[in-house]
């Protein structure tokens, strides 16, 4: 077994989905000592229980990477850890205990001891072991220092750094207009062809007033979190990578990124969407159909009910 100097840093992408988090996840596991695990919030649902396809091919179960991830962890997966993980979900890492969640962290960090307080503080700690023992073992196996969780939720961000596990988030905004239009489209998944969730352009603003305040109030309460947008990933995807990998003490070694293209290895990702199956060279363009596809009543709809953060993420009212 190698010996890793450092400890497992845990880069977090957060967001809503639509906003380009896989295809920065897969980017960034291009990066040397960084490897992507996917959406681990999906993993014990779907890769435990249910065997879905990790990015590689293989069935969760069958996949060498992960079966050796679950031994280091945990001595092998089970169905009831899993479910015992999914049952803290549901009590800790929800969206509507993010203030809750913040108050936590807030006094932890003035040291106010909160590990004190029961039941609450207790099954979040359980919470965030069987992450942070998943996050150590993806590091060891893969001998890499830094890990990336493409879990999006705000929820499982401020659940991971009330808990004390260092973490660094990456927000990914992309314009709203953008992801409502991809929200309402119609899609199968991959793994097992069912459609994936369609959302009314109201429904998709809310979430994405929500995700995006969650985290901008995880950087007040002092957890390093650096905010890219979509539409500078791809326009420049070199610069957006270099000034990131900075950001995160990364070697920003880009030797994969090509023209407006990139040359993708294969990625054990658990879960996420069907761009963690694409392996070899894939173009890095900037999907601009919403701006013709989407009808001009449902960009209005959208504009006027997240048009504050629109403006504060730089996009204009008025289209171009
Ligand atoms: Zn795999």
């Amino acid at each position: 077994m190698s010996v890793r100097p450092q400890p497992t840093r845990v880069v977090f992408l957060g967001g809503l989905g639509r906003s380009g988090t896989t295809l920065l996840e897969r980017l960034l596991g291009e990066l040397p000592g960084c490897v992507a695990l996917g959406e681990v919030v999906h993993l014990w649902a779907r890769g435990v229980l249910a065997d879905e396809a990790c990015g590689c091919g293989e069935p969760f179960g069958a996949c060498p990477f992960w079966l050796k991830v679950g031994d280091r962890a945990f001595g092998g997966w089970s169905a009831e850890r899993a479910e015992r993980v999914l049952e803290l979900r549901r009590r800790v890492d929800r969206t509507r205990r993010i203030p809750g969640l913040a108050r936590l962290l807030a006094e932890e960090r003035a040291g106010a001891g909160v590990w004190r307080s029961p039941t609450v503080t207790e099954e979040l700690g359980e919470y965030a072991v069987a992450y942070r023992r998943l996050y150590e073992a993806a590091a060891e196996v893969a001998d890499s220092p830094v890990v990336v969780d493409s879990s999006k939720h705000a929820s499982l961000a401020f659940c991971l750094a009330a808990a004390g596990v260092d973490v660094h988030v990456v927000h990914v905004v992309r314009d709203p207009r953008a992801v409502a239009y991809s929200w309402r489209r119609r899609v199968a998944r991959p793994e097992d062809g069912v459609p994936m969730t369609v959302w009314s352009p109201a429904r998709t603003s809310l979430h994405w007033l929500t995700q995006n305040l969650g985290l901008e109030l995880l950087a007040r309460e002092g957890v390093p979190v650096t905010r890219i947008r979509y539409e500078d990933l791809l326009g420049s995807p070199a610069r957006t990578l270099r000034r990131l990998a900075a950001g995160l003490g990364v070697r920003p070694s880009l030797g994969f990124l090509g023209d407006g293209e990139a040359e993708l290895s294969v990625a054990h990702t658990a879960s996420g969407n069907p761009m963690r199956f694409a392996v070899g060279r894939i173009g890095l363009t900037r999907d601009d159909g919403w701006r013709t596809g989407a009808p001009p009543r449902q960009r209005s709809l959208v504009t006027a009910l997240t048009w504050p953060l629109m403006l504060k993420y730089d996009y204009p009212w008025r289209l171009s």
